[in-house]
């Protein structure tokens, strides 16, 4: 799963596989980079935006290289809709946090649906929170991310090869499943957020990662 506490196993297992070598220190690098130039700039937002930019692109460049090189990558499964990784836990900067607060103006009833999960959510455990698999209180009905330009990092890093894969392990309540990974997209937007992460600490700001309905309500 995508989850921050299995950020290094995940990592690990892309690296071991030869999936992902150099290129994830260079691209956390290069976010770090851009992020610190937004964070002196324009503020923690636009370096949230900064560093899913080098992510994405960066993800973009490793599949042109590879096709050029005669390397086919099969497509991610991922389409507009498809929400079963919406019901895993996403956990976000308070960076992050401030990005999204900005798609929820005052009066909006989504800022009302987060602060009552984030009430649901708080006394829960780690396990009680998995078992809950309660969907994000950002998700419209109709399956779409209802703050899909300003959504974390770790949400454009959930990148699959198999959308019934992903459907199987949310029916699991205990986080199983294998999901076969689409590792361009994932490793490199992972990448983004170590560096985003490296970003703030230079900057002495937090970065701290909580849930986002937990870290939305401490700006809402
Ligand atoms: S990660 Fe899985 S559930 Fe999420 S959009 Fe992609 S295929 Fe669908
Ligand atoms: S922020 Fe958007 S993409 Fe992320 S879990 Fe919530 S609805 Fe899904």
């Amino acid at each position: 799963m995508y989850s921050e506490v299995l950020e290094d196993d995940f990592l690990e297992t892309l690296f071991t596989k030869g999936l992902v070598r150099r290129p994830f220190e260079s691209i956390a690098t290069a976010a770090e980079k851009a992020a610190g130039d937004a964070l002196t700039t324009d503020g923690p937002t636009a370096a949230v935006l900064r560093a899913a930019e080098v992510g994405s692109r960066s993800a973009a460049d490793i599949v042109r290289v590879r096709l050029a090189a005669g390397r086919w990558d099969p497509p991610a499964a991922c389409a507009r809709g498809c929400a079963h990784c919406c019901a895993q836990r996403v956990d976000i900067t308070p960076a992050e946090a401030a990005l999204i607060a900005t798609a929820l103006p005052e009066g909006d009833p989504r800022r009302e649906r987060v602060k009552a999960r984030a009430g649901q959510l708080s006394p829960m455990s780690q396990e009680e929170r998995l078992r809950a698999r309660a969907p994000c209180a950002l998700l419209h009905e109709d399956g779409t991310c209802s703050v899909y330009a300003a959504r974390p990092l770790v949400c454009r890093a959930a990148s699959s090869l198999d959308a019934t894969a992903c459907a199987r392990a949310m029916e699991t309540t205990e986080g199983g499943g294998e999901i076969p990974i689409e590792p361009w997209s994932s490793a490199s937007m992972r990448a983004a957020h170590v560096g985003l992460r490296r970003a703030l600490v230079s900057a002495r700001l937090p970065s701290t990662l909580e849930d986002i309905h937990e870290a939305l309500s401490r700006v809402l």
